[in-house]
C-alpha cells in the first residue's frame, strides 16, 4: 500500500478521466491520496473529492504562494470554514516561492502567515511549498507552535537543510525529481533524513518521475519514486513503501480521517 501525500487531482488536467486515473493508482497499490488545494476554488474541489471517495481521498485546503494576492480576509475565512469539512487532513498548500515570484514577496509572506495561523489554531498539519525561500519558510514555522507538524513538499533542498527542517517539526516529502539522472544532491539529502521524517508524493500533474518526463504525472507513477528512495536508503522497495506509508498515516491521521 502507498500513500501519495500530494496530488492535484482537483486540477483541470484530471477533469476528464479521474476515474481511470484512480483505477490505475489502485492497480499500483496507491490506495490513499491527499488532494491538495492551491486556491479557494481548488480547495473546494479537493473537499468535494474527499467526500466522494471517503477513506481513499483526503483533502488539504489552502492558498499557494502563486495565488497569495487572493488571500484576503474573506478567502482566509473561507479556507477556515472548509477546513472543518469531513476528510480535510491538512492546511495547504501554502508557502513561499522566490524562484518564480508570481506574487509580491510581502503578499506571499502575509498569506503564508495566515495559513500557518490556521494550522496552529485548528491543530492541522501544514503542507509547505518552498522554492528558493527555505530560510524564510523555516523561520516562519519556527516562530509558531505547530503541534500537528507539517511537511516540506516536493523537497528540493540540500542535505544542510534537512536537520533544520526536522528540528522545526517538518517531514520531507520527495517527488519525481528524486529519480532524475542529475539529482545527486537531492538523493544525498534523501539519504540522511531520519526514517520517521520521510514521505513521498507525486505532486501530479507536475514533476513526473524519469520514465514519464514531459508527460502528465499521475499517482500510478509513485512507485518509481519509492524505488529510487529505497535504493538511496539501502532498503527493499517493500520496506520503504511500508515506512513512508506509516509516516503519512501518522502525519495526516490526527484529524478528519473519518471521511
Ligand atoms: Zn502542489
Amino acid at each position: 500500500m502507498l500513500f501519495d501525500t500530494h496530488a492535484h487531482l482537483n486540477a483541470p488536467a484530471f477533469a476528464s478521466d479521474l476515474d481511470r486515473v484512480l483505477a490505475r493508482a489502485q492497480s499500483k497499490a496507491v490506495s490513499q491520496l491527499v488532494v491538495v488545494g492551491y486556491n479557494l476554488a481548488s480547495s473546494r474541489r479537493a473537499v468535494a473529492l474527499a467526500r466522494r471517495y471517503p477513506g481513499r481521498l483526503y483533502a488539504a485546503v489552502g492558498i499557494h504562494p502563486h495565488d497569495a494576492e487572493q488571500a484576503d480576509k474573506a478567502s482566509v475565512a473561507a479556507i477556515r470554514d472548509l477546513a472543518a469539512a469531513p476528510g480535510v487532513v491538512a492546511i495547504g498548500e501554502t508557502g513561499l516561492d522566490y524562484y518564480r515570484d508570481l506574487a509580491p514577496r510581502a503578499r506571499q509572506q502575509a498569506a503564508f502567515a495566515a495559513m500557518l495561523d490556521l494550522a496552529e489554531d485548528l491543530d492541522l498539519p501544514v503542507i509547505i511549498h518552498s522554492r528558493a525561500a527555505i530560510a524564510d519558510a523555516l523561520a516562519a514555522v519556527e516562530e509558531r507552535q505547530l503541534k500537528a507538524g507539517g511537511v516540506l513538499h516536493a523537497f528540493a533542498g540540500e542535505a544542510s537543510d534537512v536537520e533544520r527542517a526536522v528540528a522545526a517539526g517538518l517531514l520531507l516529502s520527495f517527488a519525481g525529481p528524486l529519480t532524475y539522472r542529475r539529482a545527486d544532491m537531492l538523493r544525498a539529502a534523501a539519504a540522511i533524513v531520519p526514517a520517521e521524517w520521510l514521505l513521498v508524493e507525486t505532486d501530479c500533474p507536475y514533476l513526473p518521475p524519469q520514465p514519464w518526463r514531459g508527460r502528465r504525472n499521475e499517482p500510478a507513477y509513485l512507485p518509481a519514486t519509492v524505488e529510487t528512495l529505497a535504493t538511496v536508503r539501502g532498503m527493499t522497495s517493500a520496506a520503504c513503501a511500508a515506512l513512508v506509508t506509516a509516516n503519512a498515516e501518522r502525519l495526516f491521521g490526527g484529524a478528519g480521517r473519518t471521511g
